[in-house]
């Protein structure tokens, strides 16, 4: 507790004192681009991860990143999606899972969960889909390539939960809206994003709309570059790693050049 209040003055100090600016702008109101649902986990920090700015993201977070069906229940995560589109206008919703994550470790054992600890039990139903999916189709996995899979499956299982929401469905039918579902590696720091066309984990950086003059670059703990993606002639093209792929599943596998170059095109810049 001493190093949170330590931690309180030093924010005061430090943080607030240099962005006066911002603070400022801040006491008017909030206009956060992005709604960004993750897990409780102490170790995914979305701000930090995304090196977001005070303001820019609207969060979400419980366990194992779950979105109840509209209607399932009567919980602060249907009011939140609610005033994130309706009131903030906020048109790019991000659903992040994380590796490691202990509510998908539960998810593999439900039947243990049921005296232990029933409330968490009681909430993994709302991902009931994933499980069943995951034991018909990815039954020959065990440990942590199972976990991996359950993982990348949940994500996707609450974007179609998330699509139950009468004012998701509707932005979504105006093309006003772009759904994300993320995986984040704690062991390494790295994002892994979902490609609908290419039906596997990639770099989110593949998914931006890049213009003419701009390139974008992974680079290696040294500074090299590993991966470009540009729209232009000079591109450095390296077959890029795929964690999860839904339909050929484990083990890795490695998208071709002509895949690395089909930027996905069903997001807004910015
Ligand atoms: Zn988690």
């Amino acid at each position: 507790m001493k190093k949170l209040i330590k931690g309180l003055r030093e924010y005061k100090s430090k943080y607030v004192s240099s962005h006066q600016q911002l603070f400022e702008q801040l006491s008017q109101g909030q206009k956060p681009r992005v709604l960004f649902i993750t897990c409780s986990d102490s170790r995914v920090d979305p701000n930090l991860i995304t090196q977001a700015e005070l303001g820019e993201l609207f969060v979400i977070r419980n366990a194992g990143n779950i979105i109840p069906p509209y209607g399932a229940t009567n919980g602060g995560e249907g009011a939140t999606i609610e005033y994130a589109i309706q009131a903030l206008g906020i048109r790019q919703i991000i659903v992040c899972g994380h590796s490691h994550c202990g509510a998908m470790k539960g998810l593999m054992k439900l039947h243990t969960l049921d005296e232990e600890m029933p409330l968490v039990h009681d909430w993994l139903r709302y991902t009931e889909a994933t499980r069943l999916l995951v034991k018909e189709h990815y039954g020959h996995y065990k440990g942590e390539e199972l976990l991996e899979i359950i993982t990348a499956e949940n994500v996707l299982t609450q974007i179609e939960n998330l699509r139950t929401y009468p004012v998701i469905r509707s932005k979504l039918y105006q093309n006003q809206l772009n759904i994300y579902a993320w995986i984040y590696q704690i062991e390494t720091g790295e994002v892994l994003a979902f490609d609908p066309e290419t039906h596997s984990y990639v770099s989110p950086q593949s998914q931006v709309p890049i213009s003419d003059d701009e390139t974008l670059f992974d680079l290696d703990p040294d500074g090299n570059v590993t991966k470009a993606f540009s729209n232009g002639q000079n591109t450095i093209e390296q077959p890029q790693e795929v964690v999860f792929d839904r339909h050929q599943g484990f083990p890795m596998t490695r998208l071709s050049n002509a895949q690395i170059d089909r930027i996905y095109r069903g997001s807004t810049k910015n």
